[in-house]
């Protein structure tokens, strides 16, 4: 019988990113998906596992910014898609000369806030944007479970879903209720739209674990795709 997939979900950052760590039922290798923030609640987290790895579903801040403490406490590569190369290069240039983060439509909300937390610290510890390239359609393994890696690009570049058992964890290229944003520099809706067209081809049943916020299934927004498209966001 296949491994069972498990979820743990850990709500992380001023975007409320959602960081899942994976493992199959009974086994304690897991693989840990975008750490965004918050790096001792991460670690907190796989406390009773053994991490093999950190994949990102693609480089915004807001799925990142836990790497250097999380994989250096780990001692785990970190795992991405070859074309998500320019993204993180291009956050921490665009922070540099603006001061703070770009949080897409949430940027001007959260920097009327005080303290700022969209602040850019030069002097912090970051990422060094050194990954280990997954390509479309590899199989990565995590103790028994089998998790292919699926390039859907769109939100960015290099953007990853992950499938596994019944699950699709989708960073920001597919939500309730539509695709992620594709305003940012190094997005494009045309692409996201043919990342979700083919995410939408699983079954049904599958449930869909975005990168923020809460679950859906594919049979929930299937309907909606051809509306999306035509609204062109
Ligand atoms: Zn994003
Ligand atoms: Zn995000």
């Amino acid at each position: 019988m296949a491994a069972e997939a498990v979820l743990r979900r850990v709500v992380v950052g001023v975007l409320d990113t959602n960081c899942w760590v994976l493992h199959a039922r009974g086994d304690r290798r897991a693989l840990v998906v975008d750490p965004g923030d918050e790096a001792g609640r991460v670690l907190a987290a796989v406390a009773d596992l053994d991490v093999v790895a950190v994949l990102l579903t693609h480089a915004h801040f807001d799925h990142v910014l836990a790497v250097p403490d999380v994989t250096g406490t780990l001692g785990v590569p970190v795992l991405a898609h070859p074309a998500e190369a320019p993204v993180w290069p291009h956050e921490v240039e665009a922070a540099r000369r603006a001061g703070h983060w770009d949080a897409g439509t949430a940027t001007a909300d959260l920097l009327a806030r005080d303290p700022a937390p969209l602040a850019f610290s030069a002097s912090a510890a970051r990422w060094d944007g050194a990954y280990t390239p997954v390509a479309d359609g590899e199989a990565l393994v995590v103790g028994p479970l089998e998790v292919t890696a699926l390039h859907t690009p769109g939100h960015t570049p290099g953007g990853l879903t992950l499938s596994v058992d019944g699950h699709l964890l989708t960073g920001d290229t597919l939500f309730p209720g539509g695709p992620g944003l594709t305003g940012p520099p190094l997005s494009n809706f045309p692409t996201i739209i043919g990342s979700v067209r083919r995410l939408l081809t699983w079954p049904g049943p599958t449930r869909i674990h975005p990168g923020h916020g809460p679950d859906t299934t594919v049979a929930a927004e299937r309907p909606h795709l051809e509306t999306w498209t035509a609204r062109g966001w």
